[in-house]
C-alpha cells in the first residue's frame, strides 16, 4: 500500500505557500516543531498556543512567497529514502531502528548530570563534552520558562550550566522556532537535539537552507514513542489538585531512575508523582495516549531515524532495580562515534556496546506499536476522514481485523481527551484505573 496526500499536494502547487502552511495547521498534520517559522527569513510565521499545542500563525504581509517553510515541513511529507541518501549515502539496514553504526547503553560518569537527567543523562554529558571539544559553539535545547514554567523554550545552551538548565524530558509540545532563527543569525557551530518530528524538520531545511546545513553539526534525536499537548499537563496539575497558577517550576523526570513528576509552588510547597512503579504512577495516564496530539498517530519513526546519534531510556527488565538511570544509544554518523569515543577516553561517560535486538528489546511496545502497526493507524484515521501526511514507506503488513482495534484504541483516547466533558469525568478517574485501562492496550498490542 503506498501513502498518498492528494489535496495537499494539489493546494501547494495551487496556491500560495503560506495557504498550504495552513491546510496543514488545519487538517492537523502539523507537528508544531516550528521549523517553518525558523527558516522563515521576513519572520512571517510565528508559533503560538492554540488547543494545547504549537501551531503556525501567519502575516500574510511579510511573506515573500519564497517556499522555504512548504519545502521545510516534515508535517505533510517527509521522504525518507531521500533523506537516508542524502544523509548516510544508503537506506538503512534496520527496518524499525533505521541506518546505525553502532549500538551502546551507557551513562554518564558526572553523578549530578545522570542523577538529575531523564535517563542516563548522555544528551546532557554529549552537549558539555561537545562544547568543551570545540565540536560545537552552542547547542539548541529546551527548558521549561521562568516567567511560565508550564511552557517550553527552545534556546541556545553554550555552557554547562545552561545545558543542564535544560536537561531531563519534556512531556509537553517543544517548538524550536527561535532557537533555529538564533542560528540562522549567527555564524558558529550548532547541535541540536529534538524528537523525531524535529529532526525530520532540521533535515528538510537543511536541503533548502545552506546556512543551516554548514552551522548545525551534530543532530542528536531522543526516541519517541508520542508526545502530549500542554492540557495533558494541567490535567496532571488537576488531579494532584495544584492551582497552575500557584507553580513556580516543574520537571517531569529526573531525581533518579525512573524519576518523576515534581512540581514546586510558589509557597513552597511540593507535589510529587513517579513517573512509572506505583498503581500511582502518572506515565499510564500518558502511555494510554490520553492528550496525546493526533499527529502522533501518523508518525512512522521512533527512533530517530534521521539523527547523527539517537538517545532513548534503557527499558530493560535486568535494570529494573537501577535507581541511577542509563542511556541507549544508537549512533549512525562518524561524528556521533567519534564524539562518543572522545566521551569515553577522556571517562565522561561509561559505555558498553550492546547488539541491536538489546535496543530493539528496550523499546519494546513502542517500536512495535510506531513500525508494525502503522498501516493500521493510518487505514484507521483515514476512515474517520482525518488527513494523514505522505511519507514514501512501503507498507509490507496488511492490517488485520485486530490490528485495526489496535489503531482504534489511541484515536479513542485523543478523542476522549479532547472532549471537555469527559476530560473533566476523567479527573476523577482514580489513578490505578488508568493503569488497568493502559493494561487492554498492552494485551492488544501483544496478541
Ligand atoms: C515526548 C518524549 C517522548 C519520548 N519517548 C521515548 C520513548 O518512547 N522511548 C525512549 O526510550 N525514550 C523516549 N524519550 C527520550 C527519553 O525520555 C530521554 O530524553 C532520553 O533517554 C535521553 O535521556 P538523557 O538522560 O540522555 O537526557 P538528558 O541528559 O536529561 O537531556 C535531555 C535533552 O533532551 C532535550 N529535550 C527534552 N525534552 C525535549 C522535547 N520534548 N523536545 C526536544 N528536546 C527535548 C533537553 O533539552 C535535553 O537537552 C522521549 C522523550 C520525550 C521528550
Ligand atoms: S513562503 Fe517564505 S516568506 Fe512566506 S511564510 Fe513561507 S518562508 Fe516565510
Ligand atoms: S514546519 Fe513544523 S510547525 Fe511548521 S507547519 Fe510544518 S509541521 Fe507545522
Ligand atoms: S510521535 Fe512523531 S510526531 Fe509525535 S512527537 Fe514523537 S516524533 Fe513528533
Amino acid at each position: 500500500m503506498k501513502v498518498v496526500f492528494e489535496s495537499l499536494e494539489t493546494c501547494r502547487l495551487m496556491t500560495k505557500f503560506t495557504e498550504t502552511i495552513l491546510q496543514i495547521r488545519d487538517n492537523n498534520i502539523c507537528t508544531g516543531c516550528g521549523t517553518c517559522a525558523g527558516v522563515c527569513s521576513p519572520e512571517a510565521i510565528k508559533m503560538h498556543i492554540a488547543g494545547g499545542l504549537y501551531v503556525p500563525e501567519i502575516n500574510e504581509e511579510k511573506c515573500v512567497n519564497c517556499g522555504l517553510c512548504v519545502k521545510s515541513c516534515p508535517g505533510y511529507s517527509v521522504n525518507f529514502k531521500d533523506l537516508n541518501m542524502r544523509i548516510f549515502k544508503r537506506q538503512p539496514s534496520d527496518k524499525a531502528l533505521g541506518h546505525y553504526l553502532g549500538c551502546y547503553i551507557g551513562h554518564s560518569n558526572d553523578f549530578e548530570i545522570r542523577y538529575n537527567s531523564a535517563s542516563g543523562g548522555i544528551a546532557s554529558q554529549l552537549l558539555i563534552s561537545a562544547l568543551e571539544k570545540g565540536i560545537i559553539t552552542g547547542a539548541v535545547a529546551v527548558k521549561m520558562k521562568s516567567i511560565n514554567p508550564l511552557e517550553t523554550e527552545a534556546f541556545i545552551a553554550r555552557t554547562r550550566k545552561q545545558v543542564l538548565d535544560a536537561s531531563k524530558s519534556k512531556y509537553c509540545p517543544v517548538t524550536l522556532s527561535e532557537a533555529l532563527r538564533q542560528i540562522l543569525r549567527e555564524d558558529g557551530k550548532f547541535a541540536v537535539v529534538g524528537l523525531p518530528c524535529h529532526i525530520h524538520g532540521i533535515r528538510k531545511a537543511e536541503q533548502v537552507c545552506k546556512p543551516l546545513k554548514d552551522r548545525i553539526v551534530l543532530h542528536v534525536g531522543l526516541m519517541c514513542s508520542h508526545a502530549v499537548s500542554y492540557i495533558g499537563t494541567e490535567f496532571l496539575l488537576e488531579k494532584l489538585g495544584v492551582n497552575k497558577k500557584q507553580v513556580d517550576s516543574l520537571s517531569y523526570r529526573g531525581n533518579g531512575w525512573p524519576g518523576g513528576l515534581s512540581v514546586k509552588m510558589k509557597n513552597g510547597s511540593n507535589a510529587n508523582i513517579p513517573l512509572l512503579g506505583s498503581w500511582h504512577s502518572y506515565w499510564a495516564i500518558f502511555s494510554s495516549f490520553f492528550f496525546t496530539p493526533i499527529r502522533c498517530l501518523m508518525c512512522p519513526d521512533e527512533a530517530a531515524e534521521l539523527a547523527d546519534i539517537s538517545l532513548g531510556d534503557a527499558w530493560l527488565p535486568e535494570l529494573r532495580n537501577d535507581r541511577v538511570g542509563k542511556s541507549v544509544i544508537v549512533t549512525r554518523t562518524k561524528i556521533a562515534e567519534d564524539v562518543l569515543s572522545y566521551m569515553s577516553s577522556t571517562k565522561a561517560i561509561a559505555v558498553m556496546s550492546v547488539d541491536s535486538v538489546k535496543v530493539k528489546q528496550t523499546q519494546g511496545l513502542n517500536l512495535k506499536f510506531k513500525k508494525d502497526f502503522f498501516g493500521a493507524r493510518l487505514a484507521t484515521l483515514r476512515l474517520f476522514g482525518t488527513q494523514t501526511p505522505k511519507f514514501d514507506i512501503q507498507i509490507d503488513r496488511t492490517p488485520s481485523p485486530i490490528d485495526f482495534l489496535r489503531a482504534f484504541y489511541p484515536y479513542l483516547s485523543i478523542q476522549l481527551s479532547s472532549s471537555k466533558h469527559v476530560k473533566s469525568l476523567l479527573t476523577y478517574v482514580p489513578f490505578p484505573l488508568f493503569r488497568l485501562y493502559f493494561g487492554v492496550f498492552k494485551i492488544l498490542a501483544l496478541l
